[in-house]
């Protein structure tokens, strides 16, 4: 029996490119790939209705590199999806080979994202992940050129599919027909296509050198604002952003409340000077329940020290200027 390894994000055209090598009885690994922009959540979700074992791979460090700096470019976002799939791809044939799988699929159709999935972009990918040949798009096979597998047979051609174009009708048709109820909407999923998710890496990356995993972490909550070269403040916009602020402070960075008013939390990662503490707490007032137009106490901790002074709310037109 044949046997191979499928890249399985979890949304429709993967389970459906799974199904199709099932019913010809080629035995399943799934495999998704982790990292802080991306998660296994919707792929374990699939996994439980194909009935297939599944490996979370965490390929952070890498993937991260390439966001920094892809060879191809990047998509709408910040998103570098040809270099993201070579990458995948690479990975899914390491293990290929040293768990001695036949070939690796993917859930790709044909034309269905203009950039990554056009055929000369599925062909140099599969090229520059070095196992050209070994990977089968199920849902477009009959359109792209041979593959290994159907050459020796292990794959029969005839029963996969042409499927091509951003029409998602015959997927639809195919998922009634087996019974396909759940699956997850094709758009979301990675942080990288969220256009203000994007604005704010940008800023990121433009702005500092070294960053971490809690860096990218904080970029997903509350509002952000630029201040300086080398100072950002996050603002949380509800009670639950408040406590992730909380949870994701480190030694050294400052946090600051208004006094005696509902009000959000605000973190400066890193940032001390004195111009960054003022802008932040009149932010911070503005964003609370205090009165626009009187001084409000503001509470300041850094590294367990605290502080009180007083500020203003600033203007709306500071906000949006300062805004990323
Ligand atoms: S959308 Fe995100 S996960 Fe998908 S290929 Fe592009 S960068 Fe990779």
């Amino acid at each position: 029996m044949a046997n191979a390894i499928g890249l399985i994000s979890g949304g429709l055209d993967s389970i459906l490119a799974t199904r199709l090598l099932q019913d010809q009885g080629i035995e399943v690994l799934a495999i998704c790939f982790q990292t802080p922009f991306f998660d296994s959540q919707k792929a374990q979700r699939a996994v439980a209705q194909l009935r297939v074992p599944l490996r979370i791979i965490d390929i952070s460090e890498d993937h991260f590199q390439l966001v920094r700096g892809p060879k191809y470019g990047y998509g709408k976002n910040v998103n570098p999806c040809i270099d993201c799939h070579i990458l995948m791809l690479k990975r899914a044939g390491y293990l290929l080979k040293r768990e001695n799988f036949d070939f690796i699929f993917t859930g790709e159709v044909l034309g269905q994202r203009p950039m990554s999935q056009n055929k000369q972009a599925l062909q140099m990918v599969a090229r520059e992940s070095g196992y050209e040949g070994l990977i089968l798009r199920p849902l477009s096979a009959k359109l792209l050129p041979e593959t290994v597998p159907e050459r020796e047979g292990k794959v029969d051609r005839g029963r996969l599919l042409d499927i091509q174009g951003r029409s998602r009708k015959r997927q639809f048709e195919l998922a009634k027909r087996y019974g396909i109820g759940d699956f997850p909407d094709p758009a979301g999923g990675c942080l990288l296509t969220d256009p203000a998710f994007s604005r704010r890496l940008r800023d990121l990356l433009t702005h500092q050198g070294e960053i971490q995993v809690r860096d990218i972490e904080l970029l997903r909550v509350g509002r952000h604002f630029r201040l300086d070269e080398s100072t950002k403040v996050i603002i949380g916009r509800r009670k639950e952003e408040n406590e992730r602020l909380l949870e994701l402070a480190h030694e050294g960075d400052v946090v600051i409340k208004v006094e005696g008013y509902p009000g959000p939390i605000a973190l400066i990662p890193r940032g001390f000077p004195k111009a960054s503490i003022e802008i932040t707490a009149s932010l911070c007032v503005r964003y609370s329940d205090a009165p626009n137009n009187i001084p409000i106490g503001v509470l300041l901790e850094k590294d367990g020290r605290e502080e009180r002074l007083e500020s203003p709310a600033c203007s709306q037109d500071i906000c949006q200027a300062l805004i990323i």
